[in-house]
């Protein structure tokens, strides 16, 4: 199967939430191979659909040698949290210190529609968030604190992949906390 192109960041697909799986077929078993495969060749630790374009809720990860995918995500975090850098293959060379739950389980199908769980911790707990973040149209830079946010903004402004967004006339959406005015609006 083909390796796909990632979607960078400014393309509207990744802040646009995704569809829910309603049919296990060929398709979507030729969308799992696409995924690891332009997962692999990036390479990276996590893939979701979006970044390649497909609007759909299935994500792959391979992390410390555990291969998988998961279709129609819900997850349940730990209360304690990690630290720790972050990146994306849709934010080509950013890392980012970005909090996250230690632990994480989620709650999904496999692609032959077959329930699946998969508890994660550290590592797998920060791939399965990051990538249920990119179903629901989230990037990491919206999880960064108020002072890394502004940093990385500036670096992606700078950065040559974002010129290519830009020229192709995307602009990038940015999400605001909502905290930030104590939640008085304006
Ligand atoms: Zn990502």
């Amino acid at each position: 199967m083909p390796i796909q192109s990632i979607r960078l960041f400014g393309d509207p697909v990744l802040t646009t939430p995704a569809l829910e799986v309603s049919v296990f077929d060929k398709e979507l078993r030729t969308l799992v191979s696409d995924l690891t495969e332009t997962m692999h060749d990036a390479p990276g630790a996590g893939l979701a659909a979006p970044q390649i374009g497909v609007s759909l809720r299935v994500f792959v990860w391979d992390v410390d040698d555990n291969l998988g995918h998961l279709i129609n995500p819900t997850l349940d975090l730990s209360s304690d949290m990690q630290d720790g850098e972050e990146g994306c293959l849709s934010f080509p060379g950013l890392l980012y210190e970005t909090p996250r739950a230690m632990r994480a389980v989620a709650k999904g199908f496999n692609m032959h529609g077959e329930p699946v769980t998969i508890e994660g911790s550290e590592l797998l707990a920060r791939c399965l968030q990051h990538e249920t973040d990119h179903l629901d149209g989230i990037v990491f830079i919206d999880r960064l604190v108020t002072e890394e946010r502004k940093r990385a903004m500036a670096d992606i402004r700078n950065s040559d992949w974002f010129g290519s967004a830009i020229q192709s006339g995307l602009e990038p959406r940015i999400k605001i906390s909502p905290h930030t005015t104590n939640g008085l609006g304006f």
